[in-house]
């Protein structure tokens, strides 16, 4: 008969599915799910002599006001005035667009690196 050597453990944990770390544990209890906890979770700095845009509703900081006000709308859209929400949908539309730019990119520089690989191929078996 052997001996498994993590059965040492304390018997009062094995009905725990995973191992509890008491770090991560209070992590998981202390953050509030939903966007707004993805956000807050994302390590930010601001430098000392820097002077950000703060949200009203929750006091982070952006670098700009155009983040702020996609802050605004995807994290308190239902807070927002009038303008807060025209700015909103004004500066989606431009993060569309500037995203669409982005991926328009990403497919200009798959569709040359598949054309090399195929160029270098072709000449590969010629
Ligand atoms: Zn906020």
């Amino acid at each position: 008969m052997t001996t498994d050597p993590r059965d040492d453990r304390p018997h009062d944990q094995s009905d725990a599915p995973y191992p509890s770390d008491s770090t991560d544990s209070t992590d998981t209890t202390t953050t509030p799910p939903g966007p707004a906890a993805s956000l807050a979770s994302l390590p930010t700095e601001v430098p000392a002599d820097a002077d950000p845009v703060r949200c009203q509703y929750c006091d982070q900081p952006f670098p700009t006001d155009r983040l702020h006000a996609l802050h605004l709308g995807e994290c308190h859209a239902d807070l927002l005035t009038p303008e807060e929400t025209a700015a909103y949908e004004e500066n989606e539309d431009a993060e569309v667009d500037d995203l669409f730019v982005y991926h328009l990119k990403v497919v200009a520089l798959l569709v040359v690196v598949v054309m090399g690989l195929s160029y270098v191929y072709a000449f590969a078996l010629a």
